[in-house]
């Protein structure tokens, strides 16, 4: 059954029909044999009653003890009532806790401080906030301005989310593709795994692609890139594991060892092979960063992928799935050798109410860079910054 967010049943037009919903428990009443749930999906809030007798006894008793901002999945029917808060309630016949959490919400009721509220601002999101709602694509997603660790935290507040925002960062290299500030498209989605994520940028880069096609063909035209080359870019995407491009670029030629990260040489190498861009999946643990999550079917190596765009020019994107496990992350932030006290507010998402997700992140001087066959990336910026340039 396709799940269906909490607005959709609030408009009205699924009164009757029997839905499957998933979010994060905001509140809970109990008594006389009934629960009273408060679902938040990042749409919307909805009530969802469970009565003993109509439910199993084992997911009643699950629900009874289930804490607070726990994730949740709920089967039931949509009954209006006029005294449940948004008019519609969901009769529950089915459900699950995915991740129940660990601990209190540290959030409660009653008046906390300002400096409280700031040191816990990553759970405090959850709370009712405003944000910019706009379309992406047919779904809708809201504009915030921050980065990766921070979308984490604001998924269970807002659902899925993106910026574009600039990233700075300090490249000692000079290289054709290394800026330092650039403009970072970074998504994130809740309830979704790697093949999820690859799904959504290979969408996402087909739209730019066919939308520069059918607009700006006089702009393309003044490049080298050709019409043909970019009508071939439709989903799906080619894949190849780590280790199958490890194998076809070969060990002696690209001068790099099982287990060491893809550089400029070795993408070069990797993509003239291809003329239109493709996916390298399931990199090594000790290539990536500690949060991606390991293969359960292989713990060396990662659920992350990379997009790889063909002629040599590499990289355009980074992401894949994170870690969902409390335990698992803390596990691996020791074993890089973090501190696990700076990495406490991002701990803590994993205590309240886990669930699959996953993101990338794209440079978008990088895509322009593709698109119109740039040899340098800094002619894909207005006022480009590079190790040796500032001014003007
Ligand atoms: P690279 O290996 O090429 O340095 P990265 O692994 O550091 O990239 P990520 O941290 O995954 O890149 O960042 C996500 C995306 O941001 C990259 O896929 C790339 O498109 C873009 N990006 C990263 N660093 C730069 C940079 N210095 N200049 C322009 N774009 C960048
Ligand atoms: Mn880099």
């Amino acid at each position: 059954m396709q799940v269906v967010t909490v607005k959709e049943i609030l408009h009205g037009t699924l009164d009757a029909k029997q839905v499957h919903v998933r979010g994060w428990l905001q509140n809970k009443r109990t008594g006389g044999g009934i629960i009273f749930l408060q679902l938040r999906d990042g749409s919307g809030v909805i009530q969802c009653t469970l009565r003993k007798g109509k439910v199993d006894e084992k997911i009643f008793e699950e629900f009874q003890s289930a804490r607070i901002e726990s994730s949740v999945e709920l089967r039931g029917d949509v009954r209006p009532d006029p005294r449940a808060p948004g008019g519609r309630e969901i009769q529950v016949v089915d459900g699950r806790v995915v991740h129940p959490a660990l601990e209190e919400f540290p959030i409660a009721k009653q008046f906390h401080g300002p400096e409280f509220l700031l040191d816990k601002r990553h759970l405090f999101v959850r709370s009712d906030t405003t944000l910019f709602e706009v379309k992406y694509f047919d779904q809708k997603a809201y504009l915030t301005q921050s980065w990766q660790l921070y979308a984490e935290a604001l998924i269970a507040s807002v659902g899925n989310i993106y910026t574009v925002a600039p990233s700075f960062r300090a490249e000692k290299s000079r290289t054709r593709r290394h800026l330092t500030e650039y403009w970072h498209v970074e998504a994130e989605a809740p309830w979704c795994d790697l093949n999820c994520i690859i799904e959504v940028e290979e969408q996402l880069l087909s739209h730019i692609v066919a939308t520069l096609v059918e607009e700006c063909k006089t702009e393309l035209a003044m490049f080298e890139r050709k019409l043909e080359d970019l009508e071939k870019v439709k989903p799906p995407f080619e894949r190849v594991t780590y280790d199958q491009a490890f194998k076809m670029i070969g060990e002696e030629k690209s001068g790099i060892k099982w287990g060491d990260d893809l550089g400029y040489e070795q993408e070069k190498l990797l993509t003239v092979k291809f003329d239109r861009p493709f996916f390298v999946t399931h990199y090594p643990k000790k290539a990536k960063a500690f949060y991606h999550m390991p293969d359960p079917s292989n713990p060396d190596v990662t659920l992350s992928v990379d997009c790889l765009a063909p002629e040599g020019y590499g990289e355009i994107t980074g992401g894949g799935q994170r870690i969902e496990e409390y335990d698992a992350l803390l596990a691996r932030i020791r074993e890089e050798g973090l501190d696990p006290k700076s990495y406490e507010w991002y701990l803590d998402l994993r205590k309240f109410g886990s669930v699959t997700h996953s993101g990338f992140g794209l440079g978008l001087e990088r895509v322009v860079s593709w698109v119109c066959k740039l040899d340098h990336i800094r002619d894909a910026i207005a006022f480009p910054r590079l190790i040796n340039r500032i001014y003007p």
